[in-house]
This record gives C-alpha cells, sequence and structure tokens, in this order.
C-alpha cells in the first residue's frame, strides 16, 4: 500500500521525479539527491515499509539482493574500489525518510567520505554483557 505522505511512494507511482537506475518486480533503485560521493544510489521496496523491521522478508531480501547488484555495477562501471551498503533504521539511527531504502555509496580509495564512527577499543565485559542479552534462544 502506497502511503500518501511518502516522497518515496510518490517516486515509486512516478509522481515525483527521479532518476532511475534499476527496477525489477519488488524494487526500484533511483540516484540520491545528495550524494555521499560519485554514484550513491538508493534501492527501495515498491510496497511501503517504514524500515526494514517493518518490510516484509521478501521486500527485505529482495531489495538487499538489487543493492548488492547495484554495488557489483558501481565496481564495474564507475570503478568504484570499494561500496558500503548502509541501512538506517529509526530516527535515533540517522533514518529521515521513512520508507526503507538501502543506501549504495560508492567508495573510492582516499575520498574524502568519513562516516560518523570512530572505533576505539572496547570493554571486553560490555562486549559480552550485550552478547548474552542479544544472543538467540
Ligand atoms: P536516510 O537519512 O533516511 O537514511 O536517507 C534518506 C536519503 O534520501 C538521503 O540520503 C537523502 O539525500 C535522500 N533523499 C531525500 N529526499 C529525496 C528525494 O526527493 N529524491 C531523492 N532521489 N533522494 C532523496
Ligand atoms: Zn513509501
Amino acid at each position: 500500500m502506497a502511503d500518501p505522505d511518502c516522497i518515496f511512494c510518490k517516486i515509486v507511482a512516478g509522481e515525483l521525479p527521479a532518476t532511475i537506475v534499476d527496477e525489477d518486480e519488488r524494487t526500484i533503485a533511483f540516484m540520491d539527491i545528495a550524494p555521499a560521493t560519485r554514484g550513491h544510489a538508493l534501492v527501495i521496496p515498491r510496497t511501503h515499509s517504514r524500515d526494514l523491521l517493518d518490510a516484509s522478508p521478501e521486500d527485505f531480501a529482495a531489495t538487499a539482493l538489487a543493492a548488492r547488484r547495484l554495488a557489483g555495477r558501481a565496481k564495474e562501471r564507475l570503478g568504484a574500489d570499494g561500496v558500503n551498503l548502509l541501512n538506517s533504521c529509526g530516527r535515533a539511527a540517522w533514518q529521515t525518510v521513512f520508507h526503507l531504502h538501502i543506501h549504495v555509496i560508492p567508495r573510492y580509495r582516499d575520498d574524502p567520505l568519513r562516516l560518523p564512527w570512530v572505533p576505539s577499543e572496547g570493554d571486553p565485559l560490555e562486549i559480552a554483557a550485550a552478547a548474552q542479552e542479544l544472543a538467540a534462544g
């Protein structure tokens, strides 16, 4: 079901312009209007879902596969040296558009993009405690 207030649903419906670079039965991929690097695109399911937890397993799987396809193309066609796939789920995780999307961000050796996460050594006890809460079963 399309959400009348959702800009990505409007792109799916052709009511808002977008530069579409790939599509299949379940997904479309289009260029991000504010690219982090050259070739930055977004892959979305045609059917509205707010985020990765709200999407059906089939839509999420199709979106992930389409993102991988585009990542391969970024390397082949754009000469990317690497690719970041990024998904933000929820405002606290930087999500700003609430229709599931995976960013496909081509990376180039020495490109200036810096994701705001600087790994620093973790506390082993805290890692173990989080793992205990997270573990299946
Ligand atoms: P988020 O912050 O939710 O992970 O990512 C939303 C992305 O959508 C941003 O990178 C932003 O530049 C992009 N975006 C927002 N509005 C539009 C739009 O109208 N058209 C396109 N092509 N991209 C958009
Ligand atoms: Zn939508």
